[in-house]
């Protein structure tokens, strides 16, 4: 009996979500955005549809305003508290299609790229995109950009790996993720979670939400505090692709504390 692959456009199709996940997130404005839910309203990073302002653009955005547990935060260089428990990230290699969602570039896996077992609920990779400079800082400096896996499970909650980037060596394991944001609509490049990440495995996490409007809160956070390294060409790729910049200021901290543990990678 022969065996037929699926069109990659139905394995995908469910995964255009936005910084965080829903699919009322803008980010499927440029994707098809589902009608109704916000898809429509135009916002930026400046001006009268400013990070400022994004509260007041839409009900549905109401969050970015009143939310008090909102993301991006500054983070301490190394936080006191402990993670009680260790999660753990699986990954395999697999490819995926970039996306230009008029605001970042998402790179939409097949399954399968990684899960996180996280407090005994499991998040699969919906799609990984960046922001330039980055969004979280330490002590408050940015790095030159942030990567954001953003992953989802099956009750609907987000959880999100920040990495954050800095200058320096070429990065072969990010490469195909490069091209992909210099060329939207790419298919077939190749994914692999594993060689992504930073070597350290130490994180931050807190709870806040996603960075783009809605700004939807209950998001969990997993910031690596070792940046990877991106040449200066591959960091000036982004930048070109970021549509002049595309970070939200940090938020306050508003009685969240940040605590430490570590990823491991599992098989
Ligand atoms: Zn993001």
């Amino acid at each position: 009996m022969k065996k037929f692959a699926l069109p990659a456009v139905l394995l995908l199709t469910p995964l255009l979500a936005s910084c965080g996940a829903s699919p009322a997130a803008d980010d499927a404005a440029t994707a098809g955005p589902p009608p109704g839910l916000g898809g429509e309203v135009h916002w930026s990073y400046d001006g009268a549809e400013g990070p400022a302002e994004w509260g007041h653009l839409s009900t549905d955005f109401e969050a970015c305003s009143t939310g008090n547990a909102q993301s991006p935060i500054d983070l301490p260089a190394h936080a006191d508290q402990k993670a009680a428990e260790q999660p753990t990230i699986t990954s395999s290699p697999t490819v995926g299609e970039s996306v230009d969602t008029g605001h970042t570039v998402q790179l939409v896996p097949e399954s399968g790229a990684s899960a996180v077992e996280w407090d005994g609920t499991e998040f699969t990779l919906a799609q990984t995109h960046f922001h330039v400079p980055s969004e979280h800082t330490v002590e408050g400096e940015a790095t030159a950009a942030e990567f954001h896996l953003v992953h989802t499970a099956a009750d609907g909650h987000t959880l999100v790996i920040g990495v954050l980037a800095e200058e320096g060596a070429e990065n072969a394991a990010w490469q195909p993720f490069v091209e992909g944001a210099a060329t939207p609509g790419t298919t077939d490049l190749p994914l692999d979670v594993a060689a992504m990440l930073p070597e350290d495995p130490t994180y931050e996490a807190y709870e806040g939400s996603l960075t783009t409007p809605p700004c939807t809160e209950g998001v969990q956070w997993v910031v690596y505090t070792t940046p990877v390294e991106l040449s200066a060409d591959q960091i000036a790729v982004l930048d070109k692709a970021s549509h002049g910049h595309n970070a939200r200021p940090t938020l306050p901290q508003a009685g969240r504390t940040p605590y430490e543990g570590t990823l491991a990678l599992g098989e």
